[in-house]
């Protein structure tokens, strides 16, 4: 992707004073129910309306959408309040019908960018379109599928293009349906940095009250947007109805989230942040230093362990120190997630070490 720049060109032609918000249901329902959470989200900052009209499904037999009949309420909402729409697409009649109707946005979801083939027939459905084209990240923590989806879009000449973070699938216990891991956000937005990254907190959350959190550590990180799934009566909702908020509670979060500036030219703050990056630097380096000194140390326990024959991985041990650690943790104010997360990774890196000294 050569001219990137070109990339942001139609969210800056929006000339918005806030974030990008896409909002809506997540499924279309009732042709009233569309027109009435359309209405209630007129006269705020939301700037399109979203409401998924093929909805897919992890297991059979849930709602599965309304189908093309939507697309006729989606242009209602379009004629009776003047918004924007946009719906998700996943293949290429999905994107003949959307067009047909004229659907503003479309997005791709995060089933769809799994898979090449999906990504290449929607590219080759949608070539040359100038509908704004956001796609979400796969369902499993693969970047390179995700960069991947939006060059082949690239490819096919379509350049309103942007990304959304929805969050990944994960079998580990976690508090988010999706966990955020921010760092391949960050990542992504490093690798392509003018393409629009809006983020979706009600697929990270799958909690109505975890999503204002997510959508203000969103905007910290410079996100450009936010789609948030809005219901009249999220309880009673077809699809996801834990995370969905009211529209009314929407337009307060809209009122309560803090946009910051990118940077500031105000001197003092600049030199505390560089003093403040600078110690971080240094505790960086001490953390590395020690995590080599760890290794060492496992390295001599690996020695041991090959000249008395005994096994690499003694659980019993490993779980006192995990146990310890968390506790450790916690009165350093360092979450149980975190402490859990870093120890599985140093032990793993331990026993790769013991294992090499015991094959050598
Ligand atoms: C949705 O936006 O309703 C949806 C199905 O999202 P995802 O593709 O992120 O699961
Ligand atoms: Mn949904």
């Amino acid at each position: 992707m050569e001219n990137t720049k070109e990339l942001r060109t139609w969210l800056n032609d929006m000339q918005l004073s806030h974030p990008l918000v896409i909002a809506g249901p997540c499924s279309a329902e009732t042709e009233e129910q569309v027109l009435k959470i359309a209405h209630e989200l007129k006269d705020s900052d939301v700037n399109y309306y979203r409401a998924g009209i093929w909805k897919p499904r992890t297991r059979p037999g849930n709602f599965e959408g309304v189908g093309a009949l939507g697309l006729k309420w989606l242009q209602k909402v379009k004629e009776e309040t003047g918004m924007k729409t946009c719906t998700e697409v996943a293949n290429a009649t999905h994107v003949k019908l959307a067009i047909e109707h004229d659907v503003d946005l479309l997005w791709i979801g995060a089933r769809s960018t799994v898979s090449p083939f999906i990504m290449q027939e929607l590219a080759d459905a949608l070539e040359g379109t100038d509908k704004i084209v956001l796609v979400k990240n796969p369902v499993n923590p693969d970047l390179a599928l995700w960069l991947g989806g939006i060059e082949r879009l690239y490819s096919a000449n379509i350049k309103k293009l942007g990304a959304i973070h929805r969050g990944f699938s994960t079998y580990e216990k976690s508090k988010y349906r999706n966990i955020p891991e921010w760092q391949l956000a960050i990542e992504f937005q490093n690798r392509f940095p003018d393409l629009p990254l809006i983020c979706d907190p009600s697929h990270i959350t799958g909690k109505r009250d975890m999503v204002f959190d997510v959508s203000q550590m969103a905007l910290d990180l410079n996100f450009d947007g936010l789609m948030i799934e809005t219901h009249i009566d999220p309880d009673n909702a077809w699809s996801d109805a834990a995370q969905q908020v009211t529209p009314d509670t929407l337009k307060q979060m809209m009122i309560d989230l803090r946009v910051r500036k990118e940077t500031t030219s105000d001197k003092s703050y600049r030199e505390s942040l560089e003093n403040l990056r600078a110690q971080i630097n240094v505790v960086d380096n001490q953390l590395i230093d020690i995590l080599g000194k760890r290794m060492k140390i496992a390295d001599k326990i690996g020695a041991l362990k090959k000249e008395k024959n005994v096994a690499v991985l003694q659980s019993k041990r490993w779980n006192e120190i995990l146990g310890n650690m968390i506790l450790e943790g916690e009165d350093r104010g360092l979450s149980e997630e975190f402490v859990l997360k870093m120890f599985k990774a140093i032990h793993q890196e331990s026993i790769n070490h013991q294992e090499k000294i015991i094959k050598g």
